[in-house]
């Protein structure tokens, strides 16, 4: 009898070469660009379309995924020419962080490093490998629509609760 065990996947953010713990003592700012990019968890939800209240404020995740989103790897399928398919995608970086952190995900690193709070034990960084974010059930892996199949006016049906 043969049967089939999906293995562990190889990190695809390089996190080799950092300074020690250095998202508790360095400011975003001041983070070499490979810390910067190590930080992200490769959860992909920030690939997710959201719904802003345009009185409040208030911004709802919902799992309508943008086009170019591969929910199994939980990475943009065309990151590297991205901006030609999708131009408003928004390129994270120390500059753009404080308007962005609003509405990223509450689980982002960069959100959490934004607003001062620690990143969780499930982080690639602290756990040694990529996989515990899917375990800890943060990452989109399987469960989002593509967004060329559920038209706009139907996200709202497709909300999602953050973790608190
Ligand atoms: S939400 Fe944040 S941590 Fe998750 S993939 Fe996007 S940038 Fe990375
Ligand atoms: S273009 Fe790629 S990185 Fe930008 S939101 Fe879409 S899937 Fe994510």
């Amino acid at each position: 009898m043969a049967a089939r065990r999906r293995l562990p996947r190889k990190d695809p953010i390089s996190r080799k070469g950092l300074r020690s713990r250095f998202w508790e003592r360095i400011p975003l700012k001041d983070m070499t660009p490979a810390e910067w990019e190590a930080l992200c968890d490769g959860c992909g939800k920030c690939c997710l379309n959201k719904l802003e209240d345009a009185d409040t404020g208030e911004v709802a995740l919902t799992r309508v995924a943008c086009r170019l989103l591969d929910d199994d790897s939980c990475r943009c399928s065309q990151y590297e020419i991205r901006k030609q398919f999708v131009p408003e995608c928004v390129v994270l970086s120390p500059k753009t962080l404080p308007d962005t952190a609003y509405w990223m995900p509450v689980t982002c690193a960069y959100r959490l490093l934004h607003e001062g709070k620690p990143l969780h034990d499930w982080h690639p960084l602290i756990s040694g490998t990529p996989e515990s974010v899917h375990a800890a059930g943060v990452s989109v892996r399987g469960w989002t629509v593509p967004e060329f199949e559920v038209p706009e006016e139907e996200w709202e049906d497709h909300i999602i609760e953050e973790p608190t």
